[in-house]
């Protein structure tokens, strides 16, 4: 990537020479190598051995994950929060993957919707729980950088599964713990 992010330098009018941007092309193409490192791990990889029979049936909520994406539109950052629940169905996944889940669809390039879904329907597929809920709350550089948007607009994205998607109690308990306005 590297030729590649000098001819952009230059296309944009630098100086790819100048002392400041020398080593740029070389920071960029680790920076995007690590933001991307998403396409090369798996799903299966990350969870197969973080999966365990547990006889615990009530609602698992892992609220307030940090999330950092690039927009695949303008390869510009969106950031924010994804809130995680679900049922269990006799299986639950280790706390502590769900995440790094989020990180993996998280380091690829993204629009808000898909990564919401990808999340929920990962767990969903992996766990076949009761019911799954994402929430996504995120700032999109490429829009108010632009002044496409006022600076504090948050997008909100949501994807719900089974008892939430069915049940409007199981929904509202789900996002009065997250926070998020009804
Ligand atoms: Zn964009």
């Amino acid at each position: 990537m590297i030729d590649e992010i000098r001819s952009i330098l230059k296309e944009i009018g630098e100086d790819p020479s100048r002392d400041g941007v020398q080593n740029t092309p070389l920071r960029v193409d680790r920076a995007f190598r690590f933001l991307t490192s998403g396409y090369r791990m798996d799903p299966d990889e990350l969870l197969n051995k973080a999966l365990f029979d547990v006889a615990y049936d009530e609602m698992v909520i892992v609220r307030d994950i940090e999330v950092f994406s690039l927009c695949e539109h303008h390869l510009l950052p969106f950031f924010g929060k994804c809130h995680v629940g679900y049922i269990p169905n006799g299986r639950v996944i280790g706390l502590s993957k769900i995440p790094r889940l989020v990180d993996m669809f998280a380091r690829r390039l993204q629009v808000q919707e898909r990564l919401t879904k990808q999340i929920a329907d990962t767990i969903n597929n992996k766990i076949h729980p009761r019911g799954v809920a994402v929430v996504v709350e995120a700032q999109h550089l490429c829009m108010i950088m632009r002044g496409v948007e006022k600076q504090n607009s948050v997008a909100v994205t949501s994807s719900m599964l089974g008892a939430f998607k069915d049940n409007q109690n199981t929904r509202n308990e789900f996002l009065n713990l997250v926070r998020i306005q009804k």
